[in-house]
């Protein structure tokens, strides 16, 4: 049986130690002086951490010359910081946040040291990213005061962190860290110790697809940029991100959930990424990743398909069910009630003698023979009617009037057309596609509920929409034919749907998440 262990609720008057001063622990005790607290800041080097603290004062105290913050509220929290020297001087704290290398024995050991100084009722945190909390919980007598409390970085600007429960966590320890996050102004989650999790496993393949996408050469990182972040909402695309993040970051956070999932493909990590990290183009901190940053212009433009002059088509007709992309029905015809023929299909268009089709994971060529008529895909897009871009593919046995017919008309309701390759699932839809399963994957296994899936990715990555909401507006009946499509494409497990979605698309009940 579990013992039982008072927890106190942790006020703005409680004593918080954050150990570790590098690049997270700095931040988090910005956050945590911020909201009030007397914080003492430990590193095992001493001249390290005090200059941490330093450029910490001189950061803050640059936006207060700028006039974006103000002075006494900023000297206030600077002289809430205060480096200590020996880690018994952390006996008064009632939490520990550690933010130390991500090394399990480091980690286990730190915590075994500070249980014979703390009191009973303190609680202890690990910012950990990849390790389990079970398993660093392991090495304390009281493990059930003991869970992961995992802030983004930089922690003083990203709004959410995920609240982490091992095996032994007790749920008033999580229900503490839950009003701790409150009160510093962070938005929370609550999911169990499993790799990556929340937000390190769904995303996994929101780099995974563009760059398998790059692998199979169907466009320059530019141009797949561009359709996420310009067609799919992305705040930015995925090579473009993992330039930012660092590519040996985030490879080996790839790499540390694949291993984790027991070589599971749909975490395969990318050889062409791979590459980059052997060759140490890094991104951003190194000069180069995917991009050059030796100039001003670090993104070159997309290639885009150029403009036509064709006449416009004489005749656009919607069939099928356009009420989850109701606006580009709108946007195709000026009147998204004038659908000729509604029901329960994908979303069509009939321009002229093509058809015009939301992509469902095969390619134009596939459904082309399987009709009989020309046929041009196009891909999900955030919303129709603002995204400045869209992408298209088409079938191999159109003329080249067919296809140009499409895009003059795309073209005359100003978007900038990416006319790619006969590529499956084109980009966005197989991504929010494989998002949403994994998304799905998490709410099955009960390592998280589906409001806090979809907030951790909206408030840790700043996704759009999360991938449930966004799966539930499209239809999970899409999302499921796109994966069973790729999935006979690739003849691989990687796009297998998960048990849920096969649940929510055949809708028995009629309750979906
Ligand atoms: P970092 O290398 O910048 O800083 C680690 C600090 O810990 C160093 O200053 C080091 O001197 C100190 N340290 C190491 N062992 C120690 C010990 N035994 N006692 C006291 N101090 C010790 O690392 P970081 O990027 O800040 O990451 C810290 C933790 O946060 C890791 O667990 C990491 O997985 C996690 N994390 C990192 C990020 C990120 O983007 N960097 C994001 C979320 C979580």
């Amino acid at each position: 049986m579990r013992e039982k262990m008072a927890v106190n609720a942790i006020t703005t008057s409680a004593t918080v130690a954050v150990i570790g001063a590098g690049t997270m622990g700095i931040g988090i005790a910005q956050v945590a002086a911020a909201a009030g607290h007397q914080v003492k800041l430990f590193d095992i080097a001493l001249p390290a951490a005090s200059r941490a603290l330093e450029q910490l004062g001189q950061r803050l105290r640059k936006r207060v010359e700028a006039g974006k913050a103000d002075a006494h509220s900023t000297e206030t929290l600077l002289g809430h910081i205060q480096l200590t020297r020996s880690l018994s001087d952390l006996a008064d704290c009632s939490l520990v946040i550690e933010a130390v290398a991500e090394k399990l024995p480091i980690k286990q050991s730190l915590f075994r040291d500070l249980e014979a100084i703390c009191s009973t009722d303190t609680l202890f945190a690990s910012n950990t990213s990849s390790l389990s909390i079970t398993a660093i919980a392991s090495a304390l007598q009281h493990p059930q005061r003991m869970a992961g409390l995992h802030f983004f970085n930089p922690a003083p600007l990203m709004k959410l962190v995920e609240i982490v429960g091992g095996l032994e966590t007790s749920p008033e320890t999580l229900s503490s860290l839950q009003t701790l996050a409150q009160q510093w102004g962070k938005h929370s989650v609550v999911c169990r110790s499993t790799p990556g999790f929340i937000v390190n496993r769904v995303a996994r393949p929101f780099y995974g697809e563009t760059l398998r996408a790059l692998e199979e050469q169907i466009a320059d990182p530019a141009t797949l940029d561009a359709v996420l972040r310009d067609a799919g909402g992305f705040a930015m695309g995925p090579l473009q991100l993992t330039d930012l993040i660092g590519q040996d970051v985030n490879y080996a956070v790839t790499e540390s959930v694949y291993h984790a999932f027991y070589q599971d493909s749909r975490f395969t990590p990318s050889l062409v990424q791979q590459e980059l990290v052997a060759a140490g183009h890094l991104g951003r901190k190194s000069g180069r990743g995917f991009y050059r940053y030796e100039s001003e212009q670090t993104v070159p433009s997309a290639t885009f398909a150029s403009a036509v002059t064709a006449d416009l088509p004489q005749s656009v007709t919607l069939h099928g069910d356009w009420s989850a992309i109701g606006e580009f029905a709108q946007l195709l015809t000026g009147n998204a009630a004038a659908i000729k023929h509604p029901g329960q299909t994908s979303p069509f268009a009939r321009i002229d003698e093509v058809t015009f089709m939301l992509t469902n994971g095969k390619t134009a060529s596939q459904v082309a023979e399987e009709i009989g008529s020309p046929v041009v895909l196009f891909d999900l897009s955030v919303n129709y009617q603002h995204a400045p871009v869209i992408a298209i593919s088409s079938a191999e046995q159109n003329t080249v009037p067919h296809t140009a017919k499409v895009i003059r008309l795309l073209q005359s309701l100003g978007k900038q057309v990416i006319h790619l390759p006969d590529y499956p699932g084109l980009l966005v839809m197989r991504t929010v596609a494989m998002l949403a399963n994994e998304a799905l994957d998490v709410v099955n296994k009960g390592v998280a509920n589906a409001a806090d899936t979809d907030d951790a990715m909206r408030f840790g990555v700043n996704y759009p929409q999360g991938p449930l909401a966004w799966g539930s507006k499209l239809g999970w009946q899409q999302i499921l034919t796109t994966l069973e499509n790729l999935q006979r494409y690739y003849a691989e497990p990687r796009y297998r749907p998960m048990p849920l979605l096969r649940r929510y698309a055949a809708n028995y009940s009629g309750a979906q998440c």
